[in-house]
C-alpha cells in the first residue's frame, strides 16, 4: 500500500518565494471555500500548519474527517496512513488528497499484511486463542482491514488504554500492531508485567520466542517502532536532569521503554500540547517528540523554556514531504476542476478497516495519558 507515483511539480509553482506561494495557497482556499477543509498533523511544518483548517494528532484529524459532510475535497497535511483513514471514514463522493504520495510512516511500513496473516495463522496452530487484534492508527488500509475482520480495533496514543480495557473485555490477549514500544508502555502501565508481552518478530522463526511465552502473553508485541521517537534515550533524560534540575521530561509513548520510565510525563502529541499550555510560567521542560512540534509549542509558550529532548533536530522526514508547494499544486488543481493525489482504498479493504475504526470512534477515548505526576511547581 505504499505510495509509489510522483507527479513532479510544474516550474510555475517551485520557481515561486515562500512569500509568493502562502499568497496564492490563500487565494486558491479562498476561490475553494466550503468545498475544501484542510487537515494538518501536529509534526507538519509551520507554513503548511498555517493554513491548516483543523489540526490535530491522528485521532483527532480521523474524528475531524468523519464529521466533513459538506466538503468536497478534504485534503490532508499528514501521512499516507491518515489520508487512507480520512477515505474510509468520508463518503464516496468526498475526494481525500495528500500533496504529495511520498509522505508514508517507516512504522506503518513494518507490518506487511502477509507478514501479520502468517503470524495470526501460527498463533491458530500454536493454540494461543482468544486474541484480539488491535491496530495502531499509524499502519496501512490492509492492516485495519486484517483486524476489523477478526474483531479487532484500531487505536491511538490518545487512547490506547481504552482499547486495550476493550479488547480485554473481549478476549484473553491483545496481538498489538505495529508499535511494540506503545504497547508495551502502555501495558506496563496497566500493569502488565513486561514478561507477559512478548515479542513478534517478522523475521524469526514462529516468531522469536516460545510457544510457552505466547500461550502465557496478555499483549502479544509486533516488532515495530517510529524511527523518530527511537532517537530519544534515557542517557538524554539523565544528561538533562544533571544540568537542569528544575526541568520535567514529557515524552510520547512511542519512545522506547527505558525514556518512558525516565519521564515525568507520558502522552499523546494532544496530551503533551495540553500539558505545556497548563503549565506555570517559568516552567522547564524537555520533550520527546517530533520536532516540529516541539518547536511551535516553544514559539507560542515563550515564557516556558521548551527543549527537544534529544537536543537535535529529530524531525519526521516522510511528514515533512508535505511543504506548500506541493499543498499549492494540489489546490490550484482543484480550482481548476482537477483532482489529483487522490487517495483511494479498495471497498474490500475500506469495509473491514471501517469496521475497526468504528469500534475505536464508537469509544471516544481521548488524550489518554500513560504516565504522568502532578508538577511540584
Ligand atoms: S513520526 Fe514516526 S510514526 Fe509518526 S508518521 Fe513519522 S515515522 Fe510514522
Amino acid at each position: 500500500m505504499n505510495p509509489t507515483t510522483y507527479t513532479p511539480l510544474p516550474e510555475s509553482i517551485t520557481a515561486l518565494s515562500p512569500e509568493q506561494m502562502r499568497i496564492r495557497i490563500i487565494e486558491a482556499k479562498r476561490k475553494l471555500g466550503s468545498e475544501v477543509v484542510l487537515l494538518g498533523h501536529h509534526y507538519q511544518a509551520d507554513e503548511v500548519i498555517c493554513h491548516a483548517d483543523a489540526t490535530g494528532d491522528s485521532f483527532k484529524l480521523a474524528q475531524h474527517a468523519a464529521a466533513q459532510k459538506d466538503a468536497r475535497y478534504v485534503v490532508f497535511c499528514g501521512v499516507h496512513f491518515m489520508a487512507e483513514s480520512a477515505d474510509i471514514l468520508t463518503d464516496e463522493d468526498q475526494s481525500v488528497i495528500l500533496p504529495d504520495m511520498g509522505a508514508g510512516c517507516s512504522m506503518a511500513d513494518m507490518a506487511e499484511i502477509d507478514d501479520v496473516e502468517d503470524a495470526w495463522e501460527i498463533l491458530e496452530e500454536m493454540g494461543v486463542d482468544e486474541i484480539i487484534p488491535i491496530t495502531y492508527m499509524n499502519s496501512t488500509a490492509a492492516i485495519k482491514d486484517f483486524v476489523g475482520r477478526r474483531g479487532g480495533i484500531v487505536c491511538t496514543s490518545g487512547n490506547a488504554v481504552k482499547v486495550l480495557e476493550w479488547a480485554f473485555a473481549r478476549g484473553k490477549r491483545a496481538f498489538f500492531l505495529p508499535d511494540q514500544h506503545l504497547a508495551r508502555n502502555t501495558g506496563h502501565a496497566m500493569g502488565i508485567p513486561l514478561d507477559a508481552m512478548p515479542l513478534w518478530s517478522p523475521y524469526a522463526t514462529q516468531g522469536g520466542a516460545s510457544i510457552e511465552d505466547y500461550r502465557r502473553s496478555r499483549i502479544i508485541l509486533w516488532q515495530g517502532h517510529c524511527s523518530v521517537h527511537m532517537k530519544f534515550t534515557a542517557d538524554h533524560v539523565r544528561r538533562l536532569r544533571a544540568a537542569h534540575p528544575e526541568i520535567r521530561i514529557l515524552a510520547h509513548p512511542e519512545c522506547s521503554f527505558d525514556v518512558v520510565q525516565a519521564a515525568d510525563e507520558v502522552g499523546s502529541t494532544e496530551y503533551i500540547r495540553r500539558v505545556i499550555r497548563e503549565s506555570p510560567p517559568g516552567s522547564e521542560w524537555a520533550i520527546g517528540t517530533e520536532y516540529h512540534l516541539v518547536h511551535r509549542l516553544a514559539q507560542d509558550y515563550p515564557d516556558r523554556s521548551i527543549v527537544s529532548l534529544s537536543g537535535i533536530q529529530c524531525a519526521c522526514s516522510t511528514m515533512y514531504r508535505i511543504d506548500p508547494s506541493n499543498l499549492l499544486w494540489v489546490l490550484e488543481n482543484l480550482v481548476e476542476g482537477r483532482v489529483v493525489n487522490r487517495i483511494r482504498v479498495p471497498d474490500d479493504i475500506a469495509e473491514g478497516a471501517m469496521l475497526a475504526l468504528e469500534r475505536m470512534l464508537a469509544l471516544k477515548g481521548d488524550g489518554a495519558v500513560v504516565k504522568k505526576q502532578v508538577a511540584q511547581c
